[in-house]
C-alpha cells in the first residue's frame, strides 16, 4: 500500500444509477492505479431521504460491478458526535452564527435585494441573521425558534491565511478556493444538526483520504470545503472533479428513469461487462 485513498461516498436516497456506477469505478481505479485502497462510505446523515434498503442495494450493486472494499463501512448516521465535535470547535471560533429564516424568509429578503448575488445553487444568503442583535438572538432563542448555523464566512477567511487557500487537483494543478460564490453556507441543519459540507469534511480527514474523486457537479462545493478544512486545521485532499457522463442523445445518466438502475439491469440478468462498455471503464485491479 502507498497510503493513497480514494471513496465513494453515496447517499442512499435511491437505487445507484449507470452515472454511479462511472463514479464508483473512476474512484477505485485512482485507488488502484496507485497502489492504494478504496473504500466506501454511506452518506445518510439526511434521515429524511436514506433509508436501509438503499443501503443494502448499494452494497449489491458495487459487488456485482466488481468491486472491493474494506470492511467495516463507515455509515455517517452512527457518527453524529463526530460532526457535532466538529460544529463545536467551529463554535469556539466564533465563526458560526444562527440562522433562523425560513426559505420563505430567505425567498422574500431576496426579492426585495435589487441585486441579489447568484452562486451555482441559486441565490445566496442575504445574510439576515449575521446582522442579529444579541438580544434580538436571545429572544428567538427563547421563543424556541429553530434555527439553522451558518458559516460566517469573511470572519472565517480573516482567520485563514490567503495564499493557502488552495487543493491540488490529480493533475498538481493548484486551484485557489473561490468561497464567495457560496456565500454563509449553513453548516448544520435545522433538522439534522450537521450538513453534507461538514460531514464530509469531517469524514475524509477521519478516514485518511488522500484522493477525493466526484462528479464535477460537486466542484462548487470544494471551494468551503477548503475553507472548513483549513478552520478546523484538516489535511486538504488531492481533488479530482470527473465528468458526468451521457448517453447517446447527450442526457445525463441520473436524469434517465428508474429502468436504468443498477439493480434493474442486475435483475435482467445483464452482465457487468454491459455497464463497463456503456461507461468506457472496467475496475482495474
Ligand atoms: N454523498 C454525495 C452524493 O451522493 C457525494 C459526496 C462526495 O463525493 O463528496 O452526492
Amino acid at each position: 500500500m502507498t497510503g493513497v485513498r480514494t471513496r465513494f461516498a453515496p447517499s442512499p436516497t435511491g437505487l445507484l444509477h449507470v452515472g454511479h456506477a462511472y463514479a464508483a469505478i473512476t474512484a477505485y481505479n485512482v485507488a488502484k492505479q496507485r497502489g492504494g485502497e478504496f473504500i466506501l462510505r454511506i452518506e445518510n446523515i439526511d434521515h429524511l431521504r436514506c433509508d436501509d434498503e438503499a443501503i443494502e442495494q448499494i452494497y449489491q450493486d458495487l459487488s456485482w460491478l466488481g468491486l472491493t472494499w474494506r470492511e467495516p463501512v463507515r455509515v455517517q448516521s452512527e457518527h453524529m458526535s463526530d460532526y457535532d465535535q466538529a460544529l463545536q470547535k467551529l463554535e469556539a471560533m466564533d465563526v458560526l452564527y444562527p440562522c433562523f429564516c425560513s426559505r420563505k424568509d430567505i425567498k422574500e429578503e431576496i426579492a426585495r435585494a435589487a441585486h441579489a448575488p447568484h452562486g451555482p445553487e441559486g441565490p445566496l444568503y442575504p445574510g439576515t441573521c449575521r446582522a442579529l442583535s444579541r438580544e434580538e438572538k436571545r429572544r428567538l432563542l427563547k421563543q424556541n425558534v429553530e434555527y439553522a448555523m451558518r458559516l460566517d464566512l469573511e470572519k472565517s477567511l480573516s482567520l485563514i491565511n490567503q495564499d493557502e487557500l488552495f487543493w491540488r487537483d490529480i493533475h498538481h494543478n493548484q486551484i485557489f478556493a473561490q468561497p464567495h460564490q457560496l456565500g454563509d453556507v449553513v453548516i448544520a441543519r435545522k433538522d439534522i444538526g450537521t450538513s453534507y459540507h461538514l460531514s464530509v469534511v469531517v469524514d475524509d480527514a477521519l478516514q485518511n483520504i488522500t484522493h477525493v474523486t466526484r462528479g464535477e457537479e460537486l466542484e462548487f462545493a470544494t471551494h468551503i470545503h477548503c475553507v472548513l478544512q483549513k478552520l478546523l486545521g484538516l489535511p486538504v485532499p488531492i481533488y479530482h472533479h470527473h465528468q458526468l457522463i451521457t448517453d447517446q442523445d447527450g442526457q445525463k445518466f441520473s436524469k434517465r428513469d428508474q429502468s436504468e438502475t443498477l439493480a434493474s439491469y442486475r435483475n435482467r440478468g445483464v452482465c457487468p461487462h454491459h455497464i463497463y462498455e456503456l461507461i468506457g471503464l472496467s475496475p482495474k485491479n
